[in-house]
């Protein structure tokens, strides 16, 4: 069972023993944390219960964040949360209401050892619904819906993926008029469509996850293609949206008129029929990464196997096999190890190598223990939320940030990202074991985090296999049979498997997009998709681009996250808008300019604006347009509030 935020379950099942043996596998911080909002205080953060700070063990992907309590000082605070928590699930005991920010900061200072930046603290008082961040539209949103403004509103979706589920939730909610086209025959976007063997996510699930929307029942800490697909289409129920969702409906153009200051969008219907649907707002949620590339490579289509493109996956047995792998991205170096087991033999055709680190608990399943707290023990799970997204988020910002006075600038970005450097190569080694031949083709000449850090699943290990080759010279041509390389060595295959990637720098596409006097979004666009924080586009009103230009992600924290951000941010928008009679609203070109320069300036001092990089993130410019220059904080700081100086007003007769 999903759990919404804010309903916590007051009725904890079980007895005294159920609870204490529960405890064993919650974290003791959190669990003071815990005690003192229970209770309402603080002497659960008082010095003695003071946790040791949080250390990352080498080759673990969870810091050693247990706070390193004496076994007697453990008995006794779970002696303590036995009692509080057995008078609340026996209604002798009240819980207090949520911490307001003072205390939830010091409450964070105290469990993590840690001094929390204030700015953090305010996000997370959202993340975990300790202030619900709706209250900022909603109650005017509510009376520009009663006093009947809202009733000719309708909005399009384009996309049921977990931005198109995102927003139609609140929509939802708010009780406007919404449809959503999506071109598959469920939801998930990219849950629905990868399927290949051992798929999954590679952020922490009680992170990656709505924060309107927790699954106390995630299985693993990272969990597989099956389970995730299964949240989101729980999500649609969930939502109550799925009956808004036209299926099969592929949007081929979206037009703004002018006249009447709103968006005329085509689609083929799952007959193929050209249908048409009005709307005053346009939301983008088509992801960046939904339309597989195929390399291009000479001849590539001669080739006689089966063929196809990691997000595409068939099922065709590969036993007995000589398979080859083109790529050595995540979705390559997920699918490898699999892929080697069933192989005759596997080859692996790499262009660049990437960073892996090590991740000896990739497969961890949650804890019995956790799962029982975190389904019943009232505020565990806001809290362990919020550790989470202190440990997998920020925390690694100050890595990827360039040191003017660093000397070693070809190779990595301070001392820090030097450093893991180092211990990642120290990684590869000891993962290669007597393969030590392929150590310095494993070695990437960019610095880590130049592109997002691959989660380890055995990749090393997969190359040091006797049945599994690492082939690092360039392709010349694809044949019938296999590849030819430069060298004039052909590799013979029975089966070729693409893990290429996507066209991410092409936005929307293939989508035709016309704003005002017909300029077509992909013309504006070219390869330097940009926008307003990510969301608006000069020239395009009231289209909202989820998941759009330079807002991925790559050192840490969940997409997710960064979604919620601009949903708040488009939900704000609509709210403004209503309230204020407007048809739409445009943002202004020199706004859009001025905050571009500035993503582009940021993003040249990034791991991942580094020169050595070549990625998906970056155009034939060499500028990113995919990711975010922000840290997780600074992003939610900057889509938090929308101020409607930075936007044309469009009312009828009246544009300006
Ligand atoms: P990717 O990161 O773009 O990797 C594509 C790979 O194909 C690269 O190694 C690239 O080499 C290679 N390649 C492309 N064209 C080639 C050509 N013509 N000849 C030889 N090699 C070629 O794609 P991906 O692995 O599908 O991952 C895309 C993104 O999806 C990731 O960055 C991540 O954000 C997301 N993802 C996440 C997960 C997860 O959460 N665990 C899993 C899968 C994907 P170069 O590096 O030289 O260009």
């Amino acid at each position: 069972m999903y759990m919404a935020a804010g309903e916590r379950l007051m009725n904890i099942p079980g007895n005294d023993s159920d609870l204490r043996e529960a405890l064993l596998d919650v974290n003791t911080p959190t669990l003071l944390l815990v005690l003192a909002s229970l209770t309402g205080d603080d002497k659960w953060l008082a010095p003695r219960f003071a946790p040791a700070p949080i250390e990352a063990p080498e080759g673990s992907l969870f810091p050693d964040d247990t706070g390193r309590y004496s076994d007697e000082l453990t008995k006794e605070i779970h002696e303590a949360a036995v009692t509080i928590i057995g008078e609340v699930r026996d209604g002798q005991q009240m819980i207090s209401a949520p911490p307001r920010l003072e205390r939830f900061h010091r409450m964070l200072n105290f469990s993590t050892a840690e001094t929390v930046d204030a700015g953090q603290v305010a996000m997370l008082m959202e993340e975990t619904r300790f202030v619900d961040r709706d209250e900022q539209w909603r109650v005017d949103l509510m009376a520009a819906t009663n006093a009947g403004k809202a009733q000719d509103f309708h909005a399009v979706i384009i996309g049921a993926g977990m931005s198109g589920l995102g927003i139609a939730a609140k929509l939802k909610s708010a009780g406007l008029r919404f449809t959503i086209l999506e071109k598959n025959s469920q939801v998930g976007g990219t849950w629905y469509e990868n399927r290949y063997p051992d798929c999954g996510v590679d952020t922490p699930n009680h992170f990656y996850s709505y924060s309107f929307h927790r699954n106390p029942g995630w299985s693993g800490y990272f969990s597989k293609r099956d389970e995730l697909f299964a949240y989101f289409d729980d999500c649609a129920d969930a939502f109550d949206v799925r009956e808004q969702i036209l299926f099969e409906c592929e949007v081929e153009q979206a037009t703004f008129d002018e006249a009447s200051n709103s968006w005329q969008v085509s689609y083929r219907d799952t007959r193929g029929a050209r249908c048409n649907l009005a709307a005053n707002v346009v939301i983008s949620a088509v992801g960046q990464l939904n339309r597989p590339a195929l390399p291009d490579i000479q001849g590539l289509e001669t080739f006689s196997g089966p063929m196809w493109h990691s997000a595409r996956w068939q099922d065709d047995s590969l036993e007995g096999k000589k398979v080859g792998v083109i790529g050595t991205g995540c979705s390559s170096v997920q699918l490898l190890p699999k892929t080697a087991e069933q192989a005759q033999h596997s080859y692996v055709f790499q262009r660049t190598p990437h960073w892996v680190a090590p991740a000896r608990d990739y497969y961890r399943p949650v804890e019995q223990g956790l799962l029982w707290a975190l389904e019943h023990i009232p505020y565990y799970a806001e809290f362990h939320r919020a550790r989470m997204i202190l440990i997998f988020g920020d925390r690694s910002w100050p890595v990827v940030v360039g040191d003017p006075e660093w000397p070693d600038k070809a190779l990595s970005m301070n001392e820090a990202n030097h450093g893991m450097r180092e211990a990642l190569i120290g990684f590869i080694k000891e993962g290669l074991g007597d393969k030590n031949q392929y150590l310095e083709d494993c070695t990437p000449a960019f610095p880590v985090w130049g592109k997002r850090l691959i989660v380890d699943n055995g990749w090393y290990e997969t190359l040091a296999r006797e049945d599994v080759s690492l082939v690092t010279e360039t392709i010349e041509c694809i044949t019938p049979e296999g590849i030819k390389l430069i060298d004039g060595r052909h590799i013979d295959l029975d089966v070729l498997i693409l893990a290429t990637g996507f066209q991410s720098n092409r936005l929307l596409t293939p989508m035709e997009v016309l704003g005002v006097e017909g300029r077509r979004l992909a013309d504006v666009w070219g390869d330097s998709a940009n926008a307003y924080k990510g969301t608006s586009v000069p020239g395009f009103p009231n289209l909202f681009c989820l998941y759009g230009p330079n807002t991925n992600i790559v050192h840490g924290g969940s997409i997710i996250y960064q979604i919620e951000c601009q949903i708040h941010y488009t939900m704000q928008c609509i709210t403004q808008m209503l309230d204020q009679s407007l048809q739409a609203i445009d943002v202004r070109a020199e706004i859009n300019t001025a905050y571009n320069k500035r993503v582009q300036s940021l993003s040249r001092n990034l791991a991942w604006g580094h020169a050595n990089v070549t990625s998906w993130y970056k155009n034939s410019a060499g500028e990113v347009v995919n990711n975010s220059p922000f840290s997780l904080q600074e992003f939610w700081a900057t889509t938090h509030d929308v101020d409607l100086n930075d936007y044309r007003l469009l009312r009828q007769g009246s544009n300006g």
